[in-house]
């Protein structure tokens, strides 16, 4: 069965040239795209500006040129749409779901120390709330949306139903940071909803922002997209690879072998030997294994 209307994406931050974990993540969404009959699309999220390398987005889509994996449209990039952040920004802010906070980080950690809470996530401390009711006079630093009360539920997938206590888990988060930079959820729902993505294809240590992403969708007023989070790839040590932690750049004068190691990860064999041959013959796989079993989660 054919989606009638199917958008994907994959959204490298360019911070460095692809790794195999990330060619599991382009290979997945592009093989998604194909299967369904829909169109793929490319995005630079070089949103965080300070992080972003001069050059490794043009790195980036030509590895992607090399693994035959060529989006359908010209890439978007998030430097681009500044504007279209803050006008989300401004909504939220007119319909009071933002606010402005003057806490800094020392501030935050102080405040859950004297209430003695010490939880962290990803090294992030779980925002307090001082600012939910008012800046008492003190100076807005940054913007965060107001999460309520309450249990989100999504399915992925692949990995199935999926719930998170947003509120206690994640806190009131970032939507602006206080040195300027528009915050990755706001910038990647905002981008999602203007692009039309239907279907979101990326890597399973992304899935912990799903349910922020889709509150984010609901106060916008945007379509939640469908959600599949594909395995990791780790290192010796059993750690994900990432281009902080110095994983290689893809080899791109070795692509079969490359997207073959990418293939395995996502449960394909796949045996062709020209790269055209390949794709159309991963794309067969992908189709019958999650085209014809929508809705079974959990088979790689
Ligand atoms: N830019 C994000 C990253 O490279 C991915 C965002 C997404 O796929 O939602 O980790």
């Amino acid at each position: 069965m054919l989606a009638t209307h199917y958008i994907g994406r994959f959204a490298p931050s360019p911070t460095g040239p692809l790794h195999a974990g990330s060619l599991v993540a382009a290979l997945a969404s592009w093989l998604d795209a194909r299967a369904h009959g829909g169109r793929w699309l490319v995005r630079i999220e070089d949103v965080d500006i300070p992080r972003s390398i001069d050059g490794a987005d043009r790195m980036i889509l030509q590895q992607l040129a090399d693994f035959g994996l060529l989006p359908d449209e010209p890439p978007w990039h998030q430097s681009d749409r500044l504007a279209d952040y803050q006008r989300a920004l401004d909504s939220l802010i007119a319909s009071g779901i933002a606010y402005p906070c003057a806490c800094s980080r020392k501030e935050i950690e102080a405040s859950l120390m004297a209430h003695g809470q010490t939880r962290a996530r990803n090294s992030e401390r779980v925002y307090p709330g001082t600012c939910r009711n008012g800046l008492q006079g003190r100076a807005a630093r940054a913007w965060r949306l107001r999460v309520h009360e309450g249990e989100h539920h999504w399915t992925d997938r692949r990995l199935g139903p999926q719930e998170q206590y947003v509120a206690q888990a994640v806190g009131d988060f970032i939507l602006k940071r206080a040195d300027g930079q528009f915050a990755y959820q706001l910038a990647v729902v905002v981008d999602d909803g203007a692009q039309g993505i239907t279907h979101i294809v990326r890597g399973e240590d992304l899935a912990d922002n799903t349910a922020r992403q889709i509150l984010l969708q609901r106060a916008l007023d945007l379509p939640t997209p469908q959600y599949l989070h594909t395995p990791l790839v780790l290192n010796a040590l059993g750690e994900k690879l990432s281009k902080q932690s110095g994983a290689p750049a893809l080899q791109t004068n070795e692509a079969l072998l490359e997207l073959n190691a990418a293939a395995r990860t996502l449960g394909l064999q796949v045996q062709s030997s020209s790269l055209g041959d390949w794709l159309a013959e991963a794309t067969a796989q992908w189709r019958a294994r999650w085209l014809s079993a929508q809705g079974q989660p959990g088979k790689i």
